[in-house]
This record gives structure tokens, C-alpha cells and sequence, in this order.
């Protein structure tokens, strides 16, 4: 076993710690207060704000917001340049309704319905591409030779258009089992297919290991989607990456005389080859361009003794924005995900500066831009870091703060992953309360959110999600709350405050990211990567 001293003294005699509130009151011991929380999530998740696109009105009214906090609170500019903000240049790029995608099969030709069969986009910066290949089924187009896995065999797939089954291959002993690995991620999927010289990359839809049902594909790529500017305006990547719908893709299973279900059986053995479906597909993608300069937001409490080194909370700001072509309401608010998280980071920014002296290191409040993107802002920071990742000791990430009430749990996304669990056990031990490991590693939220892009670099990243066991509520409440808002309202225009908004859950959370952040910032121990974490060679 390693040793691992964390240093409780300070805090255990309350030195640091503001005097108890009084019965009654929405403050926390250290002063966190739940109205003010509150009046954050309005402000951000407000139509005015406009579902804060990146590039957008509302992204400037969410810049002048948090800038205006940083500076009241007396916080230092993160930047050198002496500002809050840390330009991030983005492109964005726009399908036209010009666009479209058929199947031809023979002499047959069939027109998908955009949104409805597929979606489909070129991240390639140039005004329009044509995409005609034909399509090989490559099961989970996984690669990974630790697993002795290998989807393509000696099966040449350049200029072919892959069809790949989402999520990890389902086996038992490899791939973490039940939990998901880098390879069951999209990202992963349309990287592979570029290394292997594809023309194209979709990916088959299914609810249950996608993690979220098909209007969430439909909807996240339909508007502008953005990317960072590349030397190779990204024409190292596949021509058209997309998804098929689920019944899209049975049906073009059929249409080549197979059976979906009985070839993503075969899929799941090492003995798979890929298999030709007899089809072509033929698309034309149609863009409109722009470049932008996003911003991510990021303020400093300098620390007292190394200010050098520094521990970083991060949220990120960006949600998905308004969707002209949609009827009805079209504002994404993303009251929840993420008006939670930013209102979380502002409010831990707040109670940081009233300490007096400073921690010994410095405390980063960063506020990323573009997460729903493809965590765009978190990567920019990582490769462009304002304190170098092997002086940051540290990343917390809050993505969906709890707005269900209080719990005796916390769940910590990606546990065993770094001695910061060690941590975290601790001080929620002291609150009472227990750790509890992701209930849904399947779906692979370790990945899925802006701690893995500090992860990759080699810094040790955190991130719970609310616990499940809520105080004076029955036995599986919380996994129903949690399936309530999986299915209405993530990533839709439904994601608003709710007259049931609780937020004293969000308030035991923070307590607890501000105990590990302050010991963090005032203790001798760096927490460290688990041996068997993917992360600990970076460090
Ligand atoms: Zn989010």
C-alpha cells in the first residue's frame, strides 16, 4: 500500500473554517449559500442567456457575468495578460440544408430523412464534401491489442464507409467489463476510422448503450457544432462521421440480406471479420463557416507560499444554445447542465476569497467553453495551460450539480482512478456521508466530461455526481430522479429550473469540493494516479 498523509490539522481546528450558521440558515459552515446558488442558476440557464452557445449573445452575457463576480470577489486575472479570459479560437461550421445522404443498392437508390435515419457532418473546414463509398460493417471498429482485440483483421478498409456498433466490445474479462473504456467512445470511433483511411465513420444508435436515446444525436448535431482550429483545417480526420438511427441501420441490414442482431452477436467474439453490406452511400455535405474567438474564463486566488503551484476547479459555462429550426420552445437553457456548475464554481470562488491568509497554493477557477462540443475548451487549456499541468496538483470538475436534495452518498465518477477517491472518503466521512462508485460505468461518464481532457495530460482529475440515496426518501428515488431527467431533459429545451429545484444537496457537495480543494491547497501530500489507472504514465 502506499502512504498517503493527508494533513487534517488545520481544518480539524477550525482555523480556517467560518463559525457555524446558526439553525435554520441556507449558509453552510464555510459559508456556501444556497440563495445565492440559486440566483447564479437563474441568471445563467435565462432565455436572455439563450442556451450560452459558444460565439453567441449569450456567451458574451455569460463572459461579462463571471468576469463581473471574479472582479467583485477580488480574485486575480488567471490569464498573465492580465485578464479573465483565455481567448480560445473556434471554428464553426454549419450543415446547409442542401445537404443529404442516400443508400444504393443495385439499381435501387433510397433517401434518408435527415435527423429522423442519420445525422451526418464533415469536420473538415472546407464549404462542401462529397462522401461515395461503400459500407463494411466493422463491429465495434475497435483496436486494442492489450485485449488482444482487433475489429479489421487484415481487412483493408481505405476509402470504405464504416458502419461501427457503439459502446465497448461486451465481454466480460476485457474492456472493464461492465465499465467503459476510451474504445466505446465516439471520439474514439471517428479517430480510428481516420487512421485507418476510411472516407466515412457512422455509428449505429441504440439507446441503452449509447446512454441516451436518438432525439439527443438529432438535436446535439443539427445546429452549428464547433471545433478548434487546426493547422490541417482537420483534414487528417474521415470526410463524413455521423449516426445511423437504429432503425436506419436494421434496415440497411436487412436491405443486404443480414441480420442486425446475429452480426453484432458475431461482433462480440475475437473472431469477427468485417463484413461488405452490398451498399453504397452517397452524401453531400454543405457547410457554412465561420470562425470565432470562445473564451474560457478563469480567475486566480494567488496562493500565500507556492503560488506556483496550483489546484483547479472547472466547469464549463457552454450549453447548446437556441435551435431556430425548431418549433415551440427552442432554448436550450441548460439549467442543469451546466448554470449548476458554473453557479458552483462562482459561489467556491467566493468563499476562497474571503480566506485570510490565502492557502499556501493557488486556487484556479476555470469556466471552459465549448464541453458540449467535444470538450473544446478543457483541450485548449490543457495545451495551452496558464500553470503547467505538472504544477497543477490537481482538477475538480463539476458537470450537473444536485438539485434533488441531501444525500448520505456521493458518487465518484471514475473511482479508483486516483488517490483524490482516498480523499474524498474522508471528507465525506466527516460529513456523514459515503462514496459510492459510478452505478453506470457502462456508460462511460468518466470520459464524457472536461476532467478527461486534465486527465489526459497527466493531472489528477476528480468527478462526482450526485449521490442516490436522498435523506427522507424512499429506496430508489434517486436512480428515478436520475432516469427522469436521462429521458426528458438532457440536452433538451426542457432543462430549466424546476419548482422542485433542492439545493441543499448542491451545497453538501461543494462543502465537500471545498474541503478536498483546501486541503489540497494547504497540505504536503500530491495525490496520485492508481497503478492501474490509463492516466498515470502522463504524470
Ligand atoms: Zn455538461
Amino acid at each position: 500500500m502506499r502512504r498517503q498523509i493527508w494533513n487534517f490539522g488545520l481544518l480539524g481546528a477550525g482555523v480556517v473554517l467560518g463559525a457555524c450558521a446558526p439553525a435554520g440558515s441556507e449558509k453552510s459552515d464555510h459559508g456556501l449559500d444556497s440563495e445565492l446558488l440559486m440566483k447564479h442558476i437563474e441568471v445563467l440557464s435565462s432565455d436572455e442567456f439563450g442556451g450560452r452557445a459558444p460565439g453567441s449573445p449569450g456567451e458574451e452575457k455569460t463572459a461579462a457575468y463571471l468576469t463581473d463576480a471574479f472582479r467583485g470577489y477580488k480574485l486575480e486575472p488567471g490569464n498573465p495578460d492580465g485578464t479573465y479570459i483565455q481567448k480560445v479560437p473556434l471554428v464553426g461550421i454549419t450543415a446547409t440544408d442542401e445537404s443529404h445522404l442516400s443508400l444504393v443498392r443495385g439499381r435501387e437508390r433510397e433517401e434518408l430523412a435527415a435527423g429522423l435515419g442519420y445525422v451526418a457532418w464533415t469536420k473538415r473546414v472546407v464549404e462542401e464534401v462529397d462522401l461515395d463509398g461503400e459500407l463494411v460493417f466493422v463491429g465495434y471498429g475497435v483496436v486494442a491489442p492489450e485485449y488482444d482485440w482487433d475489429d479489421y483483421k487484415d481487412v483493408d478498409v481505405e476509402g470504405k464507409v464504416l458502419v461501427m456498433l457503439v459502446n465497448d466490445p461486451p465481454l466480460e474479462d476485457a474492456f472493464g467489463g461492465d465499465a467503459m473504456t476510451y474504445y466505446g467512445r465516439w471520439t474514439y470511433k471517428f479517430e480510428i476510422a481516420a487512421e485507418k483511411g476510411a472516407a466515412g465513420a457512422f455509428i449505429v444508435h441504440e439507446t441503452v448503450p449509447a446512454g441516451y436515446p436518438w432525439e439527443v444525436v438529432g438535436g446535439s448535431w443539427s445546429g452549428e457544432s464547433f471545433d478548434l482550429e487546426t493547422p490541417d483545417k482537420n483534414m487528417g480526420r474521415v470526410a463524413v462521421e455521423g449516426w445511423f438511427s437504429s432503425g436506419a441501420a436494421r434496415a440497411l441490414f436487412e436491405g443486404a440480406g443480414l441480420d442486425f442482431e446475429e452480426q453484432k452477436q458475431a461482433a462480440a467474439d475475437r473472431t469477427f471479420r468485417p463484413v461488405a453490406l452490398g451498399t453504397r452511400v452517397q452524401a453531400e455535405i454543405k457547410n457554412e463557416l465561420r470562425n470565432i474567438e470562445s473564451a474560457n474564463l478563469v480567475a486566480k486566488l494567488e496562493g500565500s507560499e507556492v503560488p506556483d503551484e496550483a489546484i483547479l476547479y472547472v466547469a464549463h459555462w457552454d450549453h447548446l444554445g437556441t435551435l431556430e429550426s425548431m418549433e415551440g420552445d427552442n432554448i436550450f437553457n441548460g439549467a442543469y447542465d451546466n448554470a449548476t456548475g458554473v453557479a458552483g464554481l462562482i459561489e467556491l470562488a467566493r468563499i476562497y476569497s474571503e480566506l485570510d491568509p490565502a492557502p499556501r497554493r493557488s486556487v484556479m477557477f476555470l469556466a471552459v467553453t465549448a464541453e458540449e462540443q467535444g470538450l473544446l475548451g478543457s483541450r485548449y487549456y490543457a495545451e495551452h495551460p496558464l500553470v503547467p499541468a505538472a504544477k497543477t496538483v490537481a482538477a475538480i470538475n463539476m458537470d450537473g450539480l444536485n438539485i434533488w436534495g441531501r444525500t448520505t452518498d456521493v458518487t465518484i465518477v471514475g473511482m479508483g482512478q486516483s488517490s483524490l477517491d482516498e480523499l474524498a472518503a474522508q471528507v465525506a466521512g466527516r460529513q456523514g456521508r459515503t462514496l459510492l462508485s459510478d452505478p453506470e460505468p457502462e456508460k462511460g461518464y468518466y470520459y464524457r466530461s472536461d476532467h478527461f481532457e486534465f486527465a489526459k495530460v497527466g493531472i489528477p482529475a476528480f468527478y462526482a455526481d450526485a449521490g442516490i440515496t436522498f435523506e427522507g426518501r424512499p429506496e430508489g428515488w434517486g436512480e428515478t430522479q436520475r432516469a427522469k431527467y436521462v429521458a426528458d431533459d438532457y440536452h433538451k429545451p426542457s432543462d430549466e429550473i424546476k419548482q422542485w429545484y433542492e439545493l441543499s444537496g448542491m451545497v453538501q457537495d461543494l462543502e465537500l469540493f471545498y474541503e478536498m480543494g483546501l486541503e489540497l491547497a494547504t497540505g504536503d501530500a500530491w495525490p496520485e494516479w492508481s497503478e492501474t489507472s490509463e492516466f498515470k504514465s502522463k504524470r
